[in-house]
C-alpha cells in the first residue's frame, strides 16, 4: 500500500470502519512510513478532543424544532440519529473539522454512515470506492480480452475468466490486482456508459456454492455468485436491473472466453 492509498483510509481505520483486508494493509504500512504514522496520531488526538462533553451543549426547543425542520428536508436521519442532547455545535464542529480534513473522499461518509453486513463485501465496497479514485482503477488498460487477461499470468495462483461483453453493451477496459479478506484477487473493469462495473473473482473450494445474492451497500449495487469453482462479486452503481444483465451476460457466456 502506498501513501495515497493510507491516507484515504486513515479515518475509517480511525473508527475501525474498513474490511480485514484494508485494515491489515493500513495497519502494516503505518509500521514502516512515519508520515502516515504521524498523520494518523494527529487524526486520533483530534478524534478525541471531539469526543469530550464539555463540547455538547443544549440548544433551546425553538433551535431545535428549525433545526429538524430545516435539516429534515435534505437529510433522511435514520431511526436511532435522534441523540438527548443536541448536536447542533458538535455537527457544526465535526462540518468544520470536515471540510479541513475530509475535503475530498465524499465516500468516506458513505463508509462511515453503516457498517456493511459482511465483512467481505465490506472489503469489496472499499475496493470498488478506491478504484474509482485516479490512477487506481486498472492497471492493465485494454478492450481486448486476450491483452487482459495474458496480464494477470504470474500475478496471480489462478486464471481469471475474462469475457468480451462489448456486444451486450458491457464494453471490456480492463484489468486491476486487488485484495479481498487479505487474499489477491483479479478484478475486471467493464463500463456500461459512463458508469463502471468491477467484476472481482477469485477461486473457491470446488463444489463450494452458494446462491446468487443481490444486495445494496453505501449506494452500490453488489451481486454475488459462484460458477465452476470461482467465486464473483460484481459491483457498481448502475441501476440493478443494469447490473443484473451485466452478471446474466457474462454468466450465459454471452462473449468469448478466452481459454487458458
Ligand atoms: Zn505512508
Amino acid at each position: 500500500m502506498m501513501c495515497d492509498d493510507a491516507k484515504l483510509l486513515l479515518h475509517a481505520y480511525l473508527d475501525d470502519e474498513l474490511g480485514a483486508g484494508d485494515s491489515a494493509a493500513v495497519a502494516h504500512h503505518m509500521r514502516e512510513c512515519p508520515a502516515c504514522t504521524a498523520r494518523f496520531d494527529a487524526y486520533a488526538t483530534l478524534h478525541k478532543a471531539l469526543s469530550q462533553p464539555e463540547l455538547y451543549h443544549r440548544a433551546s426547543d425553538a433551535l431545535r424544532q428549525r433545526w429538524t425542520a430545516s435539516t429534515a428536508v435534505a437529510v433522511t436521519p435514520p431511526p436511532r440519529a435522534r441523540r438527548p442532547r443536541t448536536p447542533l455545535s458538535v455537527a457544526a464542529a465535526a462540518g468544520f473539522v470536515a471540510a479541513l480534513l475530509l475535503s475530498g473522499p465524499a465516500w468516506l461518509h458513505l463508509l462511515r454512515s453503516g457498517r456493511a453486513a459482511d465483512a467481505l463485501v465490506a472489503d469489496v465496497v472499499s475496493g470498488h470506492v478506491r478504484s474509482l479514485q485516479q490512477q487506481h482503477l486498472m492497471d492493465v488498460v485494454s478492450t481486448n480480452q486476450h491483452t487482459v487477461k495474458p496480464w494477470f499470468e504470474g500475478k496471480l495462483d489462478f486464471a481469471p475468466r475474462v469475457k468480451d461483453l462489448s456486444d451486450e453493451g458491457f464494453p471490456l477496459a480492463g484489468g486491476r490486482l486487488d485484495a479481498v479478506e487479505g487474499r489477491s484477487v483479479a478484478v475486471l473493469v467493464y463500463k456500461r456508459r459512463l458508469h463502471v462495473i468491477n467484476l472481482y473473482q477469485w477461486p473457491v473450494e470446488t463444489g463450494a456454492v452458494s446462491p446468487q445474492t443481490v444486495a445494496q451497500e453505501h449506494g452500490y449495487t453488489v451481486i454475488r455468485w459462484t460458477d465452476a469453482g470461482m467465486q464473483y462479486i460484481a459491483i457498481s452503481d448502475v441501476n440493478e436491473s443494469d447490473l443484473r444483465q451485466f452478471v446474466l451476460a457474462f454468466q450465459n457466456d454471452g462473449g468469448t472466453a478466452v481459454a487458458r
